[in-house]
Formats: C-alpha cells, structure tokens, sequence
C-alpha cells in the first residue's frame, strides 16, 4: 500500500506490508491559491492522529469520489481485501486512486488546532479527475487514503546517504511539493543545486532551503524536456562541482528519464546515487499506469534500460 501505481499493483499481493501504511478518511478543511497552478486543500479528520508522516517526499494515495458524489465511499478497508473490492466496483461508482506528497503535516500541539495536512494540488484542467476535484474541493467533503502508520516507511524515497556531499534536484510543478518539503528539512550547510519546472511564472514558489542553494526555475510551455536539458547543460554553478552527490528526480516520467541519462553519462554520477521517480506519465492516466503495472509492463520507474 503505497503511492505509485507499480506499487499498488505490488502492494495490492503484499499487504504484509501495511502495517505501515492503512487507511485514513481526510475532511477538507480549507482551500488557498498559492500559485497559478497550485492549489493547497488542508486536510483534517479524527484518523489524522493515527497519521505518521515521514516527512521529505512522503507520498501516499488518496480515493477520490467519482463524479457526482460528494464524499469516497470504499466497500472495504480491510487490509486483505479492499484491493480486489475496489477493482470490482462499476467503474462509475468506483473512486478514483491517486498519488500525492504530504507537504506537510501539523500536530494540534505545534499550532493547529487539530490535526492538519496539507496536500498542494496541480490543477491542470476540469477533464482529470483528481485535478478536477481539487478545483472543486470545498469545506467538509471527505475521502479516504492510504498512508503511513509509521514515519519510517518505503514511501519515503528521498535517502541520501551520509557519504553525500551535495544535493542534486530536478522537480517539474508535480513534484514540487515534494522537493519544498525536501529542502525545508536539510540541514544548513547542505549543498544544493536544483532545477524546478514549472508551467507559469506565478508558480515560482517560495521555497524555504538551506543558505546558498541554488535554484534554477525553468518556466515551459508543455513539454518542456529541451529547456530542461539545456539548463542542465549549461550549468556552471559552484555546487555542481561537488564529487559525491546525491541525485533526487521527479516529474513526468520522459522528463525524469532524460535527466537521469543525462547526470548518469554526461555527468557520470553513480546511478546507484540517483534516486528517480515518473511522477505521470504525458498522455496517461495514473489507471493506465496502474493497468500496466498490473500485467507486469509497467515502463516502471526504473527506465535503466534505456541507459
Ligand atoms: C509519488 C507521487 C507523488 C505525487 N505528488 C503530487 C503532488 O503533491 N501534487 C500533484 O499535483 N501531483 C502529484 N503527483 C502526480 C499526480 O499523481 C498525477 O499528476 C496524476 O496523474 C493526477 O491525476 P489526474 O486525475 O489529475 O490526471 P490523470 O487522470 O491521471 O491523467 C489525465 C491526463 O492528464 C495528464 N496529466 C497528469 N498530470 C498532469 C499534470 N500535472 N500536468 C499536465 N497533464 C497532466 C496525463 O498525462 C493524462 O493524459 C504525484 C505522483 C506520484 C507518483
């Protein structure tokens, strides 16, 4: 049980594992623009004590009701058996799964007053449906997720090791939720170089890092992929002359594979130091991630073969 769709489909045939992960049911606190693309819905809900974010790129899967319901109804949350109950719902009833990053997590203790999450939200048209539904979220709606029961969990891929001497990143706007929450945690005197992309520059986002990271924003058009590349390339940056680094990628899924071939052959990092994950896929719907995952012909996010 955890966030991408070759996951599901893995943890879907070993719940074993989700003693670290279970079921949690999130009411819509509130809604705030924080950039042209982004909106950040805050979560509360009774079951988000039992919440235990690993922070970094903590991903988990959120249910979203199909359209003309108001609130995610699962027939189960049975650890053995909500996956085939799911699937096996008509496909107009049946909630749509999704993955998202925990930006951040609030005990009632640090200021909230109850429990809070907030999940930031790309809104990238009305025709998808979890972008579509966080368009329209309001206060009270609920829907259920799937999450970790404890902070030291596989969702949780962002792990450098203690030998790492700079930080490398890549997030397009899918990912940036992620990489905000991954520089906010590392410590001061972390070397950092970043490049994020995203589609306006209004989503040129405050980002909260460790002094003298340094970023690049990238504003694209669609598929940005080239200026990508070449921003990647003409990097001159004091940071990137680090010799151990560690290489955290995210985004669409083509994107994230070109910037991996491109710090494993032209910058000839150790691939074993490159931690990557296809955030989407241009053209497919996380049903038809999980559909090819499922019959085993998943591009995956392991796309080593293309090196
Ligand atoms: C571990 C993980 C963490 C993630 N965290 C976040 C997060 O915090 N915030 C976030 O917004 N997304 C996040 N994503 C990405 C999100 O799950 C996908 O964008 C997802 O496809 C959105 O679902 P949808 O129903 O809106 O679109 P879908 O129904 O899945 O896709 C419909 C169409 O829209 C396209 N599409 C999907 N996403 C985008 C996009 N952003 N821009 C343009 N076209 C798109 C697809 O290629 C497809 O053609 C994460 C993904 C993973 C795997």
């Amino acid at each position: 049980m955890t966030a991408t769709a070759s996951e599901a489909a893995e943890a879907a045939e070993a719940v074993p594992a989700a003693a670290h992960f279970r079921f949690f049911e999130f009411e819509v606190l509130r809604t705030r623009r924080l950039g042209h693309s982004f909106l950040r819905v805050t979560f509360g809900g009774e079951s988000l004590k039992d919440f235990r974010s690993g922070g970094f790129d903590q991903s988990l899967s959120l249910f979203l009701p199909p359209e003309g319901q108001e609130h995610t109804v699962l027939p189960s949350t049975d650890e053995d058996s909500w996956f085939g109950a799911w699937r096996g719902m008509p496909d107009e009833e049946r909630p749509v799964m999704r993955s998202y990053t925990v930006r951040e997590q609030r005990r009632a203790a640090e200021g909230a007053d109850a429990d809070e999450l907030d999940i930031d939200f790309v809104l990238h048209g009305d025709t998808s449906p979890a972008s579509r539904w966080a368009g329209r979220a309001v206060t009270g709606r609920r829907i259920m997720a799937i999450g970790p029961a404890v902070a030291e969990n596989k969702s949780v891929r962002f792990q450098p090791p203690a030998t790492a001497d700079a930080i490398w990143m890549y997030a397009d706007e899918t990912a940036l939720p992620a990489a905000a929450a991954i520089l906010e945690r590392l410590p001061d005197g972390t070397a950092v170089r970043a490049w994020f992309e995203v589609p306006h520059e209004d989503d040129r986002l405050a980002l909260s890092a460790p002094a003298g990271a340094e970023i690049t924003w990238i504003v694209s058009e669609g598929d940005g992929r080239e200026q990508v590349l070449s921003a990647l390339r003409s990097d001159e940056s004091s940071a990137s002359a680090a010799e151990a680094p560690y290489v955290w990628l995210a985004g669409e899924a083509g994107t994230v594979r070109a910037t991996r071939r491109h710090f494993v052959q032209e910058r000839s990092v150790d691939r074993r130091s490159v931690r990557f994950t296809g955030y989407w896929r241009l053209g497919a719907s996380e049903e038809q991630l999980l559909a090819e995952a499922y019959a085993g012909k998943a591009p995956s996010e392991d796309p080593t073969s293309d090196l």
